[in-house]
């Protein structure tokens, strides 16, 4: 029995200097995709929260189709704070997306706080023959047979978006997936690929250095960095409205202290001038830092799912 109690006590105490000490080794953050606008908002982060946490982050891309499998691969790491997640809308869309899912957004999971909040933009590729939305509604019901549509996957949030459009102006189109809107935009950009949507994160350069067209915004509000977009919804789509959110996630059961120097650290890097500017210069803001936290991202995602769940079920699409 004492032994048991000097074991326990033991533990206790290791654990306790392996809190005090916490991070004292590189931090491995999960993205659900190949490069592209979610590693950038993920890099960009990991690069400010450095000097709050006191340790380097090492970036890992763990690309799948629709961004499934870091989430699932989070439910099994330690929960030591040495493993978290980036993830984007697809965390509350899946649910309602899969019929098979290896994880429960809203049970699977610490939450560590919101990062960003960011519109996506209906681009094509440079020498598509439409200029503006009207005259590519035209052209898709012409051509639609021999048209491609881009997205990362069943659960992307370019597959999201994809999938309203495509229900808005009812029509079927040929989709192509991709490990994520960054190679997708490489081929894009290449010709192979006719369309997409994507978030500014990616889409702002490529739109202004002319190297894509644009057909409007996806929220409801024109973008900053792009003033002279046209949303989708006042060319006519009305009620089109996505604006994708990017989160910190962290292994069920890791231990409070540690989520709360995680957190801490988010707020600190949300509040860097430097992050401002360059989540500026791509078309996103960071959230108010107030909104780095475990509660907020959490509610967040609840609304998210909630909201999500009766308009992906009246589009009828699923994958296994
Ligand atoms: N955000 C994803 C990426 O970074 C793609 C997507 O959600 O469509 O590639």
């Amino acid at each position: 029995m004492l032994i048991r109690i000097a074991a326990v006590l033991i533990s206790a105490l290791l654990s306790a200097s392996a809190l005090a000490q916490y991070p004292n080794r590189p931090i491995t953050l999960l993205v659900p995709y190949a490069p592209g606008p979610t590693d950038t908002v993920a890099r960009i982060m990991a690069q400010a929260m450095t000097k709050p946490i006191g340790t380097t982050f090492v970036v890992e891309n763990r690309p799948s189709n629709g961004g499934i499998l870091a989430p699932e691969l989070l439910t099994k790491a330690n929960p030591d704070g040495y493993t978290i997640l980036i993830h984007h809308i697809g965390m509350a869309t899946t649910p309602a997306l899969y019929r098979q899912l290896r994880f429960k957004p809203l049970e699977d999971f610490e939450y560590i706080g919101l990062i960003n909040e960011v519109p996506m933009t209906l681009i094509g590729r440079a020498n598509l023959p439409p200029s503006n939305l009207k005259d590519l509604l035209t052209y898709i019901k012409a051509n639609s047979a021999k048209m491609s549509l881009a997205n990362a996957g069943i659960g992307a949030a370019s597959h999201l978006c994809g999938m309203l459009f495509q229900s808005a102006i009812q029509v079927d189109l040929l989709t192509v997936p991709y490990k994520g809107t960054g190679p997708a935009m490489n081929d894009l950009l290449g010709g192979q690929v006719d369309f997409m949507c994507d978030q500014t994160t990616s889409t702002t350069a490529q739109i202004k250095a002319g190297k894509v067209k644009v057909y409007g915004v996806t929220t409801l509000k024109r973008v900053a960095s792009l003033p002279e977009v046209p949303t989708l919804d006042e060319q006519g789509l009305k009620g089109f409205n996505i604006a994708i959110w990017h989160g910190f996630y962290a292994p069920k059961g890791t231990p409070k202290p540690v989520i709360d120097k995680l957190s801490a650290a988010l707020q600190e890097g949300l509040k860097d001038p430097l992050v401002k500017t360059r989540f500026n210069e791509l078309g996103t803001d960071p959230v108010d830092p107030k909104r780095g936290t475990p509660e907020a991202l959490r509610s967040h995602l609840k609304a998210e799912m909630e909201k999500w769940a009766p308009i992906i079920k009246a589009a009828g699409v699923y994958a296994d």
